[in-house]
């Protein structure tokens, strides 16, 4: 089962500077629902290699990629990551984020659902449960 947890252990270089936060602050880097997180441990796995690859460049560690926030917002996959030559990346997999189910990671007819002022981009079954039923 994949967790937030895992992906910060599972790419130590892009999630270097979350140890070091400390002061039992708890770690907010990533914030998406469930069905979002194949897809973010995928984009981090390929910042992982870029680090890997420009560690072997010769690129300094301030200026690898550093991940700060990995979040929703409005239904969209907002990223905020530091580091050179990673944009592309970030922008693909913003676009993959736009037709996945951010409950179940489905990727048929999902639409954005809305409840009580909450919107969510959902397949159809799990937009029928967020709504509440049929
Ligand atoms: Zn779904």
């Amino acid at each position: 089962m994949l967790s937030v947890a895992k992906i910060y252990n599972n790419y130590p270089i892009i999630f270097r500077n979350c140890q070091r936060q400390g002061s039992g602050m708890p770690c907010i880097y990533i914030d998406v629902m469930p069905g979002w997180l194949p897809l973010v441990s995928e984009l981090c796995a390929a910042l992982e290699q870029v680090a890997h690859a420009q560690m072997a460049d010769g690129v300094t560690e301030a200026e690898l990629p550093s991940v700060r926030t990995i979040k929703t917002k409005f239904c969209q996959l907002r990223c905020n990551i530091s580091g050179r030559n990673i944009d592309h990346f970030i922008e693909r997999y913003a676009d993959r984020a736009q037709h996945i189910c951010e409950q179940c990671s489905s990727d048929i007819n999902t639409k954005i659902m809305e409840r009580n002022g909450t919107y969510r981009l959902l397949c159809e079954p799990c937009g029928l449960e967020f709504r509440g039923g049929p």
